[in-house]
């Protein structure tokens, strides 16, 4: 018997009114989904994603509806994109009341290329010595560097500010466990592990919650993608194991019960972690993935 997701037609609430987040990753998927329902419970939203067209139109729909929403083009791994996604939240709304910092990737493909794994296997999935300098900098860059970055931005502005907030940072179940051919995946998913348990320490005394959320599978562009080059990899490396230690790929669950998550359930605990009814969760690593990790 499956559970019901969550309903795309939210509930309602003003919990967020008056508030300002920055989303990260907003014109696609969950951070797509977060920037949307944020602005329907009454937070003022700044999205932002590297692309700018569909990042736009996102955000213009938003508007559109009635929300108060802004838009900032570009890359989370550049400071200088950072430190604007700050500024555009104080000029227009303010002040900061938090992030969820959900801008992320699984191969290093620009977005804009079509898939061709034959040509591309160099920038996706690979076990270490078959990795290139590509792939490992890229997803290491976005993943692992860039939560760093729009930390330290939105922090700075943070501390000064001197009211608090909570960050949701996006990691996965790699950041819990290892996963076979996605060694800079996995790698740059438990920085943002190890990251946001060093951060939940430092900023408790100004009152900033800082927790991340690990899903498994979630139905989303990336994963839909992911699907595509796991399976061409796994196919050309076949089923290595060593000992007891099968060939685990990320999408291993696709084959059990289990179904992917919707982006509306994974938004859901985002939320819940942003609002104020957490106010006794910071430093937590929880695992939002439908029971993935207990096996
Ligand atoms: P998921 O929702 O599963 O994390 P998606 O690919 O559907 O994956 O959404 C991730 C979003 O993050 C996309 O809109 C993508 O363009 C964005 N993104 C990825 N890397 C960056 C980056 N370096 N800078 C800004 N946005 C990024």
């Amino acid at each position: 018997h499956d559970v019901t997701p969550v309903s795309p037609d939210y509930v309602i609430s003003d919990r967020f009114a008056g508030k300002t987040y920055i989303v990260t990753g907003s014109a696609r998927g969950m951070g797509k989904v977060a920037a949307d329902r944020l602005a329907r419970e009454g937070a003022n939203v700044v999205g932002v994603d590297w692309i700018a067209d569909e990042g736009a139109a996102v955000i213009a729909a938003i508007k559109a509806a009635g929300g108060k929403a802004e838009f900032v083009p570009g890359d989370v791994s550049d400071t200088a994109v950072c430190d604007r996604m700050v500024e555009v939240a104080v000029s227009t709304f303010g002040g900061l009341d938090g992030a969820i910092n959900n801008a992320g990737v699984m191969d290093a493909i620009p977005p804009s290329e079509p898939i061709d794994y034959d040509k591309q296997k160099d920038l996706a999935f690979n076990p270490v010595h078959l990795a290139s300098d590509a792939y490992w900098d890229v997803v290491m860059r976005v993943n692992a560097t860039g939560v760093f970055r729009c930390m330290r931005a939105q922090l700075r502005h943070m501390v000064e500010q001197g009211k608090g907030g909570s960050i949701v940072n996006v990691a996965s179940v790699a950041g819990l466990r290892g996963f076979s051919s996605t060694p800079s995946y996995v790698a740059s998913k438990h920085a943002v592990n190890g990251l946001t348990k060093n951060a939940a320490i430092d900023y408790a005394p100004y009152g900033i919650r800082i927790n991340s959320v690990n899903m498994a599978n979630t139905d989303t562009p990336m994963v839909q993608r992911a699907k595509q080059l796991v399976g061409a990899r796994m196919k050309a490396l076949g089923g290595v194991g060593m000992g007891t230690i099968k060939t685990r790929s990320l999408l291993q669950y696709a084959d059990t019960n289990h179904r992917d998550a919707t982006p509306e359930e994974q938004v859901a605990i985002m939320l819940f972690l942003l609002s104020d009814e957490a106010s006794n969760i910071t430093g937590a690593n929880w695992a939002t993935d439908g029971g993935f990790t207990t096996y």
